[in-house]
């Protein structure tokens, strides 16, 4: 899962990483000057226009009104983000990631950082192993004399010690900050931040909760005018799933897989895009939990019923981590769980779905 610049600063501030003052920007400014940053899941905002610096109220207003309308690689963003204005005396790439050849975390530099960073051949970076022998004091030194910051040492080696922690602890894929700002005082500042964190570790991060969530589910329509629309977890589950409505001689309206470790927010969010089908008659749900939890399941379900009126009826199939739970909170809530698919399709016809 990829996270946006903002949640991914969030991170690093909780971990004691500089990163400029900041707001998420709404109708009228906490601060200015400020430069306004689209919140997508992609790089290259400042060369297509995401990134703008204000002065002014009217600026301000001008430009959160133009870059909420922008796409950027196909990306229209939600949250904008506010950001004190930095004076930067040098810009430079720094990156966290996990050297699968070397089976370690590795750390990448580059002297040029910034937005003209694909200019940089990919053997010009320095890369160093960093987590065989926690050595962040020679880290730091190599990196200070490879940026030729002789005086930077100790923060270097504070920055990737930090850095390296928030990574592991955080269950990272990648941790990329580009540029790493050197200010004009000195001080080493996280200018924008690029993070991936690992989906099949969900489970240990309860806190969870992230914009791009949403965007993790597989979803087509197979036919908008379809009457049994479908949520499962895996794509063959999924597909099974429409097989079977589509055996007992249903039109099912979509194939959703929520993937692993589906939050109660996303499938929610699922719940909310089914509900917008006309002919919509029932939705099943078809569960076979691993790292997806029913009970996640189970509340996204009365979430559902409780902020979506015109909910139809549902024909759940649950089975695996954390049934009990699911089962308990649903029956409290008077909905019938089916232990097999079969027998929840045969609800279905039971319901005199057309
Ligand atoms: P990206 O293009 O998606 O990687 O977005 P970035 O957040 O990296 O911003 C792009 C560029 O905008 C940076 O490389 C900086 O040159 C510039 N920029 C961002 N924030 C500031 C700031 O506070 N002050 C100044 N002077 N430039 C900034
Ligand atoms: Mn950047």
């Amino acid at each position: 899962m990829k996270l946006l610049e903002y949640e991914a600063k969030q991170i690093l501030a909780a971990n004691d990483i500089a990163v400029p003052k900041s707001y998420i920007a709404g109708s009228v400014p906490d601060f200015l000057p400020a430069v306004i940053k689209s919140q997508v899941p992609t790089g290259g905002r400042g060369k297509a226009g995401g990134v703008t610096i204000v002065k002014t109220d009217d600026e301000y207003a001008a430009a959160v009104a133009m870059i909420k309308k922008l796409p950027i690689k196909g990306h229209t963003p939600k949250t904008l983000l506010a950001e004190e204005l930095i004076t930067i005396n040098r810009e430079l790439y720094l990156a966290i990631l996990i050297d699968k050849k070397a089976v370690a975390i590795t750390l990448m530099a580059h002297k040029n950082g910034g937005v003209e960073v694909e200019e940089n051949p990919a053997d010009s970076y320095l890369r160093s192993v960093v987590d065989k022998t926690n050595d962040f004091d020679a880290v730091g030194q190599q990196l200070a004399d490879y940026y030729d910051l002789a005086d930077q040492a100790f923060a270097l080696q504070d920055l990737v010690e930090k850095l390296c922690g928030a990574f592991v602890k955080t269950d990272a894929l990648l941790l990329e900050i580009n540029p790493l700002i050197l200010t004009k005082d000195g001080d080493l500042v996280a200018g924008d931040c690029k993070m991936e964190l690992d989906d099949a570790a969900a489970f240990r991060h309860p806190g969870w909760h992230f914009e791009a969530e949403k965007a993790e589910v597989n979803f087509v329509t197979l036919d908008q005018n379809g009457t049994v629309a479908t949520i499962a977890n895996g794509a063959g589950l999924a597909m099974a799933t429409v097989d079977a409505v589509a055996d007992a001689g249903l039109t099912p309206a979509n194939f959703l897989d929520i993937g692993g470790g589906a939050s109660e927010a996303s499938v929610l969010a699922a719940f909310k895009r089914l509900v917008q089908y006309p002919n919509l008659q029932v939705i099943i749900i078809n569960i076979v939990a691993g790292i997806t939890r029913c009970d996640e399941v189970a509340r996204a379900i009365l979430s559902a019923r409780d902020q979506l009126p015109n909910l139809p009826p549902l024909a759940i199939r649950l089975a695996g981590t954390n049934y009990e739970q699911a089962a308990d909170l649903l029956s409290k809530s008077g909905l019938v769980l089916y232990s097999d698919l079969a027998t929840a399709i045969a609800s279905i016809n039971d319901k005199e779905v057309a």
